[in-house]
């Protein structure tokens, strides 16, 4: 469980191109947050430095009550999805679920608990023992979130993880996506450049153009006109 709140934040890329500008936001413990925006608008680069994959070149991140601008990825208690998925393709469901928890020495019987819950909820159990090249783009991204929720993080950052479906697929996983929410009641970060997603899955919405944050609002109120 986390609150995230964002400081003044800045990335300059190297050339002087400055991808995100004073960037400023409070999210709530268990909040679903939409950033949406054109592409090349700054969406990713903010996640990436949420995850720590990314420096920030100025400003304050705080994860809970704890500034984590130089915390390592692995210990900011968040967990990433891709667009791509980023499956590993030798090995099958089962051990692309288990082995980030194996690198962090979690004991066997409790992985298992673990990856056996989250193919539950996600109904992939019958997937385990596949490869990863003998799933659909749903089944792989249904893997890719059960990744991520078998290290029950306190934060999930999702980077455009619907954009390879086809459109009925993505139609039906948008709402999986706010069950999950629900159900597993932690924050959320998703980024999209889809209005109906924007519209339809988050409490609120962050929009983007040019590094710079343009409004954050709930749905309602951006885009329901009287
Ligand atoms: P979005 O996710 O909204 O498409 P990005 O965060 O990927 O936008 O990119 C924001 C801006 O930063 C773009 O102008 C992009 O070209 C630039 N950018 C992204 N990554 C890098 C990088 N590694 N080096 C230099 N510029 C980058
Ligand atoms: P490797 O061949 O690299 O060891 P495996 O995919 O065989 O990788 O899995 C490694 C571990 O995960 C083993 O302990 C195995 O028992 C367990 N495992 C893999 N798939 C399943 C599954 N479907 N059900 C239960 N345990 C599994």
């Amino acid at each position: 469980m986390a609150s995230i709140s964002l400081r003044h934040i800045y990335k300059i890329y190297p050339g002087d191109v400055t991808a995100v500008k004073d960037f400023n936001l409070e999210i709530a413990d268990k909040e679903f947050i939409i950033l949406v925006g054109p592409s090349g608008c700054g969406k990713s680069t903010t996640l990436r430095m949420i995850a720590g994959l990314e420096e920030i070149s100025k400003g304050e991140l705080y994860i809970g009550d704890r500034l984590v601008n130089d915390v390592a990825p692995k210990d900011r208690d968040i967990a990433m999805v891709f667009q791509n998925y980023a499956l590993y393709p030798h090995m099958t469901v089962y051990k692309n679920m288990a082995f980030g928890l194996e690198l962090r020495k979690v004991d066997k019987a409790e992985i298992d608990k673990r990856v056996r819950e989250a193919a539950r909820v996600l109904d992939i159990e019958h997937l385990l023992d596949r490869k990863p090249k003998a799933l659909s783009g749903g089944q792989r991204q249904r893997v890719a979130l059960g990744r991520a929720m078998v290290r029950n993080p306190a934060v999930f950052l999702l980077d455009e993880p619907l954009s390879n479906l086809d459109a009925k697929l993505r139609t039906s996983m948008r709402t999986e996506i706010i069950k999950l929410h629900q159900k597993l009641a932690t924050t959320f970060i998703y980024v999209t450049h889809d209005q109906t997603e924007a519209m339809t899955m988050g409490d609120r919405i962050v929009v983007m153009k040019d590094g710079i944050v343009q409004q954050v609002d709930t749905p309602q109120n951006l885009y329901d006109f009287p």
